[in-house]
């Protein structure tokens, strides 16, 4: 079997390709990544093959989904205050890109799986965050995304492409980068605690997210392609796990053996309250998942650092 994953020298594409290369019934893993926060050597050792280029460059894609019978789509510029700086950015690869990648799989009648995200239900204050429920997002990003699993949903019921939205939540672990404005609270927490930096936290702390190990994710999503799992709803990606990120402090400062440090700052914009998911439809269509806990997924992060 043959898999093309879009934006897999990033942190979840890279992962992810890891992770296909060791199935037995996978034989070639192509990365393609215009290299905008991925790097090329977070594929070394994975057996991957990289093709720098972009999703918006129709040869390159329709090139290499006829190679392929399945793709993960996983390229996006995927950053809340990035989208904010720039939101027609984020438009053109969150979007249109994507409408480019479905294009080639459609022509191609090849299997696509991609990311979506929990930022889809933005301002919607129930929780879990069950799929039905309405979507309302806070930032450009959250449209964009939006926007990603319409257009997969749209030509799975419009051409009949075997297709399949997943709403990830927080991943973090391994190849996730910190040290940069815009990375995400994991990788800066454990970058600044390691260092004896104090941990800035944006607003009072008592913030809620669904944090998923990327080991848990990439397993679901090699899952899904090997056994070409079609959905015809958007489905979540994360365990229905609720932890504020003062608890993610606390249980950083238990896996360090240290205590920490932590300051507040001011809450950023666009950010959502609370996130937790519900997994029922993961769990219906994936029965076999489990997810790696946080304490056991932290190790493993502050291990790679
Ligand atoms: P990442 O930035 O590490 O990965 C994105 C990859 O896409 C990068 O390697 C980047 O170079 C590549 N890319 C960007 N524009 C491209 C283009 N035009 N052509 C080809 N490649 C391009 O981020 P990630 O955290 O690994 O995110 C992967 C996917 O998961 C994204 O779609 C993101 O929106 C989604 N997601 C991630 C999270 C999370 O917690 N990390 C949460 C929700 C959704």
């Amino acid at each position: 079997m043959k898999v093309l994953v879009t934006g897999g020298a990033g942190f979840i594409g890279a992962n992810l390709c890891r992770e296909l290369m060791c199935r037995p019934e996978v034989d070639r893993v192509v990365a393609l990544d215009d290299l905008s926060t991925g790097h090329a050597d977070n594929l070394d050792g994975t057996g991957a093959e990289l093709v720098e280029g972009s999703i918006l460059d129709a040869a390159v894609l329709s090139r290499l989904v006829a190679e392929a019978d399945s793709v993960v789509h996983l390229a996006a510029r995927p950053s809340v205050p990035r989208s904010l700086a720039d939101p027609l950015a984020s438009h053109d690869v969150n979007a249109t890109g994507t409408v480019r990648v479905l294009e080639a799989c459609r022509r191609e009648a090849v299997h696509v799986v991609a990311a979506s995200s929990s930022s889809v239900y933005g301002s919607v204050a129930s929780l879990p965050k069950h799929e039905e429920l309405p979507t309302r997002p806070l930032s450009p990003y959250g449209a964009s995304k939006l926007a990603t699993e319409a257009y997969v949903l749209a030509y799975g019921t419009s051409f009949g492409l075997p297709s399949l939205a997943f709403r990830f939540f927080n991943v973090y672990g391994p190849l996730q980068p910190a040290g940069h404005a815009y990375a995400a609270v994991v990788p800066t927490f454990v970058d600044a605690a390691m260092r004896g930096a104090p941990l800035l936290v944006h607003g009072d702390g008592y913030q809620t997210r669904d944090f998923t190990f990327v080991g848990t994710v990439t397993g679901v999503l090699a899952d899904a392609v090997l056994r070409r799992v079609t959905s015809d709803e958007p489905v979540n990606l994360a365990f229905g796990t609720r932890v504020s990120v003062l608890e993610l402090t606390h249980r950083l400062s238990a896996v360090l053996g240290t205590p920490v440090e932590v300051r507040h700052g001011p809450p950023r914009a666009g950010d959502v309250r609370d996130s937790q998911a519900s997994d029922e439809r993961l769990r219906r269509l994936f029965p076999a998942a489990t997810a790696v806990p946080l304490e056991e997924g932290l190790r493993r992060t502050v291990a790679w650092f």
